[in-house]
Formats: structure tokens, sequence, C-alpha cells
């Protein structure tokens, strides 16, 4: 048996596993009900009341998220033409 105290990721307060949440290690005082995730439907538990996606698709979505090229405005006007 465990008898070790963890701490809620939430408020830090020490309390026991079993009471911490499966996905987010949050005590009872703080854990959010579990939601269904927009992209795979699948319950997971929310850090926070607006999160839409579970961790696995909110971390997809940040991987795969289109890299923008650095600004290039500036560099074309580099030359300067003297009289
Ligand atoms: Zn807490
Ligand atoms: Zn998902």
């Amino acid at each position: 048996m465990d008898n070790k105290l963890y701490c809620c990721t939430n408020c830090y307060r020490r309390c026991g596993w079993d009471d911490l949440s499966a996905q987010e290690h949050r005590c009872l005082k703080c854990r959010l009900p579990a939601k269904s995730c927009a992209i795979c439907d699948k319950r997971f538990e929310p850090r926070s009341e607006q999160a839409v996606y579970c961790k696995r698709c909110d971390f997809n979505l940040l991987r795969h998220a289109p890299v923008l090229p650095p600004d290039m405005t500036g560099q074309c006007n580099s030359h300067k033409y003297r009289e």
C-alpha cells in the first residue's frame, strides 16, 4: 500500500495518490469534469474550463502547426543608392 502524499498540480495541497485524478493529478476540489475531445471524441480530463482537445490532440496540433517563414521585410530595402 502506498501511503506517500502527493501534491495536487493545481493547488499543491498534499493528498493521497488515490485522491488525485488520473490524468492531471488534481485533488477532489480542483479537478474538472471529464469532457469529450473535439477531435478524437475521447473522454479526457481538461486542464482548464476552455480546453476542448485532449492532451494528445493538443500536442499534435502544436507539432503540426504551420511554421511561418521568417519575416523578410526589411531585407529587400537594404540596398541604398547613392546619388
Ligand atoms: Zn487541488
Ligand atoms: Zn483528442
